[in-house]
């Protein structure tokens, strides 16, 4: 116990919520497969960021999170190493299939960072990601998606639509990440997240990444959460 509160407080990382599991400050140690491994090992990273070191374990051990952590902090490889594993553990996909892993960001340009993080660790498993934005051509995306998919990446409007066109659903989804909360907040973007939740099966996991936690991102927690670990990396401002 006296280890992980030294090793916690090294990270700079504070951790909440109900039997939290130990932090984990090795790529070797996180459980991950073979094939997992060697794609990190490519990345060339030589140890998981504090946000990862904590988030990893957690999300591996199919608990809620609300991680908390300033830009560039490596919270994006800390659900995408989670999410294809719960893939690896599930996956069964026949064409047309929906995604099982559906990720939500504030705009175009992080959607498709994140899509491309996706693909670069994803690619060892040989798994589909659909990337789908507003701006972007709606006939293509909806093309991409009805050839089925595992992940999808998009930004909360455009999810919206797609489903209303029909050329996906959310009827497979169990890993469910909402990346920069806050930023989809501030862009008006409440109501579309709270609806596609809605529309999740409820026992879904649910990780919810933001940059500050304030009342509204509080209050979204509380009502799709469920017991989450709360971890945050740094100073909360
Ligand atoms: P955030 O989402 O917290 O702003 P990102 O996930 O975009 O941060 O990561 C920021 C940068 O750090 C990216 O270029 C990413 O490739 C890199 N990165 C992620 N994890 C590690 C790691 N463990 N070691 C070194 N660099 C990393
Ligand atoms: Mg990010």
């Amino acid at each position: 116990e006296d280890q992980v509160r030294e090793l916690r407080r090294t990270l700079g990382v504070k951790v909440s919520g109900a039997l939290p599991p130990k932090p984990v400050s090795s790529f070797g140690h996180f459980g991950f497969d073979d094939q997992l491994l060697k794609s990190v090992r490519k990345a060339e990273y030589t140890q998981p960021t504090p946000i990862q070191a904590q988030a990893v374990p957690t999300a591996l051990s199919g608990r809620d999170i609300i991680g908390i952590a300033k830009t560039g902090s490596g919270k994006t490889a800390a659900f995408i190493w989670p999410l294809l594993t719960h893939l690896m553990d599930q996956r069964e996909l026949r064409p047309g299939d929906g995604p099982i892993g559906l990720i939500l960001a504030p705009t175009r340009e992080l959607s498709l960072q994140i899509y491309n993080e996706a693909k670069k660790f994803g690619k060892v498993y040989n798994i589909n990601v659909v990337c789908c934005y507003g701006g972007g051509s709606k006939w293509e995306q909806s093309k991409a998606l009805e050839q089925g998919c595992e992940i999808v990446v998009a930004t909360p409007g455009r999810m919206i639509d797609m489903v209303k066109m029909k050329a996906t659903n959310l009827r497979r989804v169990t890993f469910l990440v909402l990346d920069e909360a806050d930023r989809m907040f501030h862009m008006g973007f409440e109501p579309q997240v709270r609806s596609i939740c809605n529309h999740v099966r409820p026992d879904r996991q649910t990780l919810l990444f933001s940059a500050t936690f304030k009342k509204r991102i509080e209050r979204l927690a509380r009502d799709i959460l469920t017991d989450p670990v709360r971890i945050v990396q740094g100073d909360l401002n």
